[in-house]
């Protein structure tokens, strides 16, 4: 951590700051330029609050160099990390694509979507059975009946499943019928949510929040971290800025920045990252374009008679399309597409 002191920051001031980094724990170097004193602060804690330096007299500044994560970081782990979910690898060279419908609805309806997304190459089917809508009066899913429709569908056509984890008390009903569980992005700073997916023992699929900065939701991906589940899979749905001309604004830029920043593989969602059918497949392509490990892609063979997010959702030859064009990016960048 690095103090800047004020231009007239005087003698007793500065001492008062050592004195104070010192109480915290901090071996603090010091040195004094012709304006300004600077204090390099060695030893900071990831949980250390800034602003226990920023309000004493004549500080000007406080920056953190260190992260405040630890197990997310890729000072902390090198290697790029890869998740198991089901017989799928996510973070390897091969991208792995989850599709599916928004909600589970019917059986003919998540058969008909896994038999079209297998076929097309994709690896594991999504589908909501609790969904996390912003109306109360939407349809809020199948519960517990769809869970059993998907988790059929997906052994009748070799896909693994991947789903949303609600609330807590549903643990059991995720690790009987999921093989990975996904925390929506209005639950992302749920935090007794995110204890209870790091201990299921199941991948967690993160979507960051509508309004997560990167650092955000990196604390968030540690929270599962420190409960000793290593298989955090990040996922850029888009975030909520001033442009209303998509439903959310899908921040590519992330991909490149967490993978910087961390070990864990990162996933694209152009479905909920633009709102919209016909901006879905230009993005996906993007995605993988910028280094993605995987696509999240929503899929419906009606989408016209969807219960959720129908606007949204690719008719099945799109998918179709969408596979074909993502196998020449993934071809150029040197990956390949499951
Ligand atoms: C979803 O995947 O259907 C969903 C609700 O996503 P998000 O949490 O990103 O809005
Ligand atoms: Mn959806």
């Amino acid at each position: 951590m690095v103090v800047v002191m004020d231009i007239g920051a005087d003698e007793a001031q500065i001492e008062s700051v050592i004195a104070t980094l010192n109480d915290h724990g901090f071996d603090v170097h010091r040195s004094s330029g012709s304006q300004r004193t600077v204090l390099g602060a060695v030893g900071v804690k990831p949980e250390f609050d800034k602003r226990h330096i920023e309000l004493l007299d004549g500080v000007y500044t406080v920056h953190r160099v260190s992260e405040p994560y630890k197990f997310a970081s890729r000072s902390w782990k090198k290697e790029p990390t890869e998740s198991k979910v089901g017989n799928v690898v996510i973070g390897g060279k091969e991208i792995a694509v989850m599709a599916g419908p928004c909600s589970v609805e019917s059986e003919e309806q998540i058969h008909a979507s896994a038999e079209a997304v297998a076929r097309a190459g994709a690896k594991i089917l999504r589908g909501g059975a609790f969904k996390p809508r912003s109306s109360p009066y939407s349809f809020q899913g199948l519960g517990e009946e769809g869970l059993v429709m998907m988790r059929e569908a997906a052994d009748a056509h070799g896909l693994a499943v991947v789903t949303e984890l609600m609330d807590p008390s549903h643990a059991d009903l995720m690790a009987k019928y999921a093989d990975m569980v996904q925390i929506g992005a209005r639950n992302m700073q749920n935090f007794p949510l995110l204890r209870a997916a790091g201990q299921l023992g199941l991948p967690v699929l993160l979507k960051r929040g509508l309004s997560a900065t990167i650092q955000e939701w990196l604390m968030s991906a540690e929270y599962i971290l420190a409960e000793n589940n290593p298989d955090v899979v990040l996922c850029e749905r888009g975030i909520r800025t001033f442009e209303t001309m998509t439903r959310n604004t899908l921040d590519l830029s992330a991909v490149p920045v967490v993978k910087a920043r961390s070990h864990l593989p990162v996933v694209v969602d152009p479905s909920h990252g633009t709102g919209i059918r016909n901006k879905v497949l230009p993005m996906a392509r993007a995605g993988v374009a910028a280094g993605a490990d995987g696509l999240m892609i929503e899929v419906h063979p009606d989408p016209d008679a969807a219960l959720s997010d129908g606007p949204q959702s690719l008719h099945i030859p799109q998918f179709d399309e969408l596979m074909a064009q993502i196998r020449l990016i993934a071809e150029a960048i040197g990956r390949s597409v499951g």
